[in-house]
């Protein structure tokens, strides 16, 4: 009798530092910079080779064009949430349209050499990204336009109530535009009011907010690790300490990213970016 009371009580003790353990590892996916959502690629920051988004799908959103084309997916928490700022636009009468979300390193790679051959160094590097460095790789960009801006991918779109809609809204869907006006110098990119990208709804505001680009998300994740520090001080302080290192680990391998050259590149009708 007594061993079975001995055994339920350590299942018990068991059964609740299991989901503490879980209640932290939840704090470090939500909060910290190693989020998969906030990860970075720009000019000096590239994705692997290797890297290619799990669970890719198509919105189901007004797309430009027909058909299954690998430019249609993205990551399913970025379309589930492309898809209510969608209708939610429709609401306000604003309709968008969708046109060029996930593309592969192969495609960039392409896209890239066949710009080379072409065009020559200097011209390719100002419109298009090398392998690994375009964000569409991630499946968390979509580049959007409507038929005032003639559904083209142009700063024209901005101005535009439907461009105006997405800069005012976008952050409540958890989508930032993430090339703007005045961070050119930061971003390395002109303005792009039809590219937007998925952050995850916390951070979007607090970029909307504090009117920051994604390169200018560092408070952010000082401010949300403190209190995520403070929050599981009150709890378990030394397995929290333990997992945050092995977070810390994960993060480099988990964004495989690379350091790389710097490249000049524009805004222009077809995002080859
Ligand atoms: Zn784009």
């Amino acid at each position: 009798m007594k061993k079975r009371i001995f055994l339920v009580i350590n299942i018990i003790i068991i059964y609740i530092i299991s989901s503490i353990t879980v209640m932290g590892e939840n704090n470090v996916d939500f909060y910290s910079r190693d989020n998969p959502y906030y990860v970075l690629v720009n000019k000096q920051n590239a994705l692997g080779k290797e890297y290619k988004p799990k669970d890719l799908m198509i919105p189901n959103v007004r797309f430009l064009e027909k058909g299954v084309l690998e430019k249609k997916f993205m990551q399913r928490t970025a379309a589930s949430h492309l898809e209510t700022m969608f209708n939610s636009a429709a609401k306000d009468n604003i309709h968008l349209v969708a046109l060029s979300g996930y593309r592969s390193y192969q495609r960039q790679n392409t896209i890239y050499n066949s710009n080379l051959k072409k065009y020559g160094q200097a011209y390719t590097d100002s419109v298009s990204a090398k392998p690994g460095h375009s964000e569409h790789q991630t499946g968390l960009a979509m580049d959007i336009s409507a038929k005032s801006a003639g559904y083209s991918l142009t700063q024209r779109f901005g101005l535009t109530k439907e461009g105006k809609w997405l800069a005012d809204n976008a952050h409540h869907y958890g989508y930032i535009i993430r090339y703007q006006k005045g961070k050119e110098h930061i971003t390395g990119y002109t303005y792009e009011p039809w590219h937007i990208r998925y952050v995850g709804k916390e951070l979007a505001s607090y970029l909307y907010i504090n009117k920051l680009t994604l390169e200018e998300a560092e408070p952010y994740f000082i401010q949300a690790e403190l209190i995520q520090k403070n929050t599981n001080k009150s709890t378990m302080p030394d397995e929290v300490n333990n997992q945050k290192e092995d977070t810390e680990e994960m993060s480099s391998s988990m964004q495989q990213i690379t350091s790389s050259i710097f490249l000049d590149e524009r805004a222009k009708s077809v995002d080859s970016q």
